[in-house]
C-alpha cells in the first residue's frame, strides 16, 4: 500500500483521510486537519456564499426573488392562446365532419 501524506501537514495517513477542498483539490488530508481546518472554511466559505446571496438580493430591491405578477399575467395570455389555437383546429375539423 502506498503512504499517503496529508497534503496540509505533511504528515502520513491513517485510512483513508478527507477530502481537503477548498485547500486543495488533489491528495488527502489527515483528520485533524479535516476537524481543524477543512471543515471551518468550508463553513466559512458557506456563510461568504449566503452573504454575497443576500447583498445581491439587497442590490435588487431588498427582497427575496418572487415571481412577479406580470410574468403570470403573460403566462396566462399564452396559455389561453394555446387554448384558443387548440379550440379553433378542433372547430374546423367538427364542422369539415
Ligand atoms: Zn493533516
Amino acid at each position: 500500500m502506498a503512504i499517503v501524506k496529508c497534503i496540509i501537514c505533511k504528515q502520513v495517513l491513517i485510512g483513508y483521510g478527507h477530502n481537503p477542498y477548498p485547500i486543495g483539490d488533489k491528495g488527502r488530508c489527515c483528520d485533524d486537519c479535516n476537524y481543524s481546518v477543512v471543515l471551518p472554511l468550508r463553513i466559512v466559505n458557506m456563510k461568504k456564499w449566503k452573504l454575497d446571496d443576500l447583498r445581491k438580493k439587497e442590490i435588487q430591491g431588498g427582497k427575496p426573488m418572487e415571481v412577479k405578477p406580470d410574468f403570470i399575467y403573460k403566462q396566462f395570455f399564452i396559455w389561453l392562446g394555446v387554448i384558443l389555437v387548440i379550440f379553433s383546429i378542433a372547430l374546423i375539423i367538427i364542422i369539415n365532419i
